[in-house]
């Protein structure tokens, strides 16, 4: 069959068919340990869950403006400027169906044939795809390892060409859980505006945040007004208020960005489901509500961390990782087992499962095939014995050869 060359290069979600395959695999009777999933484990709050069911019961059945609700708008523009102690108006705001419509909305639009499109490598499997549906070309750039691959301008001028017309950074990241400082930020923002590059920035970890020093990741939105130039921010409700089932997203950018995307989704999808709007009215609209089970929910992440950097540091020494500073993942190297007939990320994940039930996402799905990635947005027992039968396994590797 022929299909045409707008998905000539398309490739199914990896993340997806981890967690599908691990899904079916469980309803077949398996013993599986499903630490693939990019989604946080807690439902909904249930204050969240209630203002929906409000809202269908009150007839917001309908339609809404492609855009959104003006009410929801306005919240969100409340929320993300309250972080970044600035005024955002809330016409400059999209409510999208998941960060990954605001994503694809802002790549689709702003870039085409011919144009190359920086991408932070490792990256969320989704981006290069995007960038292809686009027809244009992503071009991966990787920092030092040491750095934890953030990127540092040195590195980007090297990538850039004269096509070089976006760069998209997500932090904290996925797979890596790398922050960016406002001081990395900065300098990367600066680099944009210098270069006249679009700066596509995926800030959906940003309220999951292990550092200290202040309550959120670092946003480009907190830079000095002359740091920033064209930009597209990405954001949603589906990591930090557990909603990743309502399909709600937002992006925020320029009035002239904005009125592209709203034709772009006038035309595919209209607007985001109308109770699933009403919902996210409460998780962006009741701060200390929305404040105090997001907290909630950091603390756990933050416990769930610690304990298993400990179990691998403990039990796997021979596979260094990332230590996350934020985001619910640990990217670790595996290649160090890699042997004859068992090669490569996609080879050693199918070994696992098959060998221990444990699922995990290879890394050559983010760019790196000498890693591999584990969400540990699930329980405290599961992660415990999924990297013990992870441990136990390598060990009979590593003592059979
Ligand atoms: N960006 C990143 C980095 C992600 O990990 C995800 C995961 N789903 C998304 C965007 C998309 O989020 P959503 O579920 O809201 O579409
Ligand atoms: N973003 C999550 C992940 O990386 C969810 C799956 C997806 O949408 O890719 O696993």
């Amino acid at each position: 069959m022929t299909f045409s060359s707008n998905i000539a290069r398309l490739q199914p979600s990896a993340t997806l068919a981890v967690s599908s395959l691990a899904k079916r695999l469980r309803s077949e009777g398996r013993d599986i340990i499903d630490l693939s999933a990019g989604e946080p484990d807690f439902d909904t709050p249930s204050f969240i869950s209630d203002q929906a069911i409000e809202g269908i019961r009150s007839g917001q059945t309908r339609y809404t403006p492609a855009s959104g609700t003006p009410e929801l708008r306005a919240a969100i523009a409340g929320h993300i400027g309250a972080v970044a102690d600035r005024h955002i108006d809330p016409g400059d705001v999209v409510v999208t169906s998941g960060a990954k419509q605001a994503m694809f909305n802002a790549a689709f639009v702003l870039f085409g044939p011919g144009d190359d499109v920086l991408v932070a490598t490792p990256y969320w499997t989704s981006y290069p795809q995007m960038v292809y549906l686009a027809r244009a070309e992503p071009v991966f750039v990787r920092g030092a390892e040491e750095n934890d691959f953030r990127l540092t301008p040195a590195d980007l001028e090297a990538a850039a060409t004269e096509r070089t017309r976006g760069l998209i950074l997500c932090s904290p990241g996925n797979p890596t859980g790398a922050v960016y400082s406002s001081e990395d930020l900065e300098a990367v923002a600066r680099w944009a505006k210098g270069r006249g590059v679009w700066l596509i920035a995926d800030e959906i970890y940003r309220r999951i945040y292990y550092g200290s020093d202040r309550p959120v990741a670092p946003s480009i939105l907190e830079l000095p007004e002359d740091a920033l130039g064209p930009f597209v921010l990405v954001d949603g409700a589906s990591k930090s208020f557990a909603m990743t089932g309502w399909r709600i997203g937002f992006l925020y950018s320029s009035p002239e960005v904005v009125k592209k995307v709203v034709a772009l989704q006038g035309h595919t999808t209209s607007n985001a489901a109308a109770p699933s709007q009403a919902a996210a009215l409460a998780a962006f609209g009741s701060r200390d509500r929305a404040e105090a089970a997001v907290a909630e929910m950091v603390a756990a992440f933050q416990r769930r961390r610690d304990l298993v950097t400990g179990l691998m540091s403990d039990l796997l020494p021979e596979f260094t990782y990332l230590s996350p500073g934020g985001a619910f993942y640990l990217f670790f190297r595996v290649d160090s087992v890699y042997r004859e007939g068992c090669e490569g990320s996609t080879a050693f994940c199918s070994w696992l499962l098959e060998e221990t039930g444990v699922a995990l996402v290879p890394g050559v799905a983010f760019g790196d095939d000498r890693f591999v990635r584990l969400s540990f947005a699930t329980d405290d027992a599961t992660l415990k014995r999924g990297i013990e039968r992870m441990a136990t396994a390598v060990r009979g590797v590593l003592s059979a050869t």
